[in-house]
């Protein structure tokens, strides 16, 4: 009840009054963001080290982009994620969604920013949305408040409403990547194209699972006349099969 009522004068003064914790398993740390030893551990941070297209890491005989990306440049130019999807990155999407939010969507950006492409042109920096329902029920849409720290970190502008989600779309786990694209397909507009128009979008994400939702993003993005579109999400699933190779 306390907390609830410092809350609503302000999350800073929480935030500094009350010690860091661990944004893995909340046990007391020595600074703010800082994930504890074991948890630290745990974590698989990405980097910029993969491949300069898409991100992911690359084999032995790769120089710069992967064999995928150089065989058909995908529609997203540069996709970067803080950290590998698994038990503890999907723990802070979730609480993203349900807990402490603004202090979680610091933690993201912390690890985050450094991946946003430095030499973007023009950017603007844009949270994947949600469709209407959704994000009434939540009362927020976890992306963006990820993109407001993004914009406060990094100066580059936010717009969380140059896309909209039209179209409300079937979880796409289990289907195939056709079925996926179709299923998105059209989920997307931009209301005012001079938002995006000759500009780099950098599309902001929690979780980066098939790619299929930020690839339709992009294309209508590119459509309404973006010059060039990117990624940057906090967690992305990596599958064995694109490790081992
Ligand atoms: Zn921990
Ligand atoms: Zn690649």
């Amino acid at each position: 009840m306390r907390i609830g009522l410092l809350r609503t004068w302000g999350g800073l003064i929480l935030d500094f009054a009350l010690p860091p914790r661990c944004p893995g398993c909340g046990i007391i740390v020595g600074d703010l963001h800082r994930f504890c030893v074991d948890c630290w551990k745990g974590i698989e941070f990405l980097g910029n080290g993969g491949c300069q297209t898409c991100g992911l890491p690359l084999a032995a005989t790769e120089a710069e982009a992967c064999g995928a990306c150089l065989a058909q440049p995908p529609i997203i130019a540069r996709s970067r994620a803080a950290v590998r999807y698994d038990d503890l990155s999907r723990g802070l999407a979730i609480r993203l969604k349900y807990g402490r939010k603004v202090a979680i969507a610091r933690t993201m950006a912390h690890y985050m920013s450094p991946l946003v492409d430095p030499a973007a042109t023009r950017p603007v920096l844009v949270p994947v949305p949600l469709h209407r329902g959704r994000m009434w029920r939540r009362g927020f849409n976890q992306s963006a408040l990820v993109a407001r720290e993004l914009e406060r970190r990094l100066a580059i502008r936010m717009d969380p409403f140059a896309l909209r989600r039209v179209k409300r779309t079937p979880p796409l786990k289990g289907m195939s990547r056709q079925q996926r694209a179709r299923a998105v397909a059209g989920a997307f507009m931009v209301p005012d194209k001079a938002a995006v128009a000759g500009r780099t979008v950098i599309l902001v994400d929690d979780v980066l699972t098939t790619g299929s939702t930020a690839e339709a993003c992009a294309r209508t993005l590119q459509r309404a006349g973006a010059e060039r579109v990117e990624l940057i999400s906090w967690a992305r699933v990596v599958k064995p099969s694109q490790l081992m190779r």
